[in-house]
């Protein structure tokens, strides 16, 4: 049983993200940005961040490299389905390159989402 952080600006998926994750038996919390979630991050211990890329406040990006220098304590995963001009891919790739142990475009796929969460969880790099 892991604690999880979900960072996303978008409500409904910090509420389905939130089930599907308490389902496997994880404890979550959420936090609408980065700014938010970071301030979380300082608050609590979690053994895997699952981040959004574009949100207000500081974006998810952001949120990475802070992460970076509790990269060997703490799993990143990095969800995108870009953002108007913004191609997803690209972001997602950006995510990767900065240390993001595993990255997913949206809509997510949940069962890719469930095999990413298991891995990063187990240190399967
Ligand atoms: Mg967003």
């Amino acid at each position: 049983m892991s604690h999880i952080l979900v960072i996303d600006d978008a409500p409904h998926i910090r509420t389905v993200l939130t089930e599907h994750l308490k389902l496997e038996g994880h404890t979550v919390d959420t936090a609408e940005n980065g700014k938010e979630g970071l301030k979380l991050f300082g608050l609590n211990h979690y053994d895997l961040v699952i981040t959004d890329v574009v949100m207000p406040e500081k974006d998810g990006l952001e949120v990475l490299a802070a992460l970076k220098p509790h990269a060997s304590e703490v799993g990143i995963i990095v969800m995108s389905g870009g953002a108007a001009k913004l191609d997803p891919q690209l972001l997602l790739k950006a995510a990767k390159a900065m240390g993001a142990d595993r990255v997913l475009p949206k809509p997510l796929d949940f069962w890719k989402l469930q095999i990413a969460v298991k891995e990063v969880l187990a240190g399967v790099q």
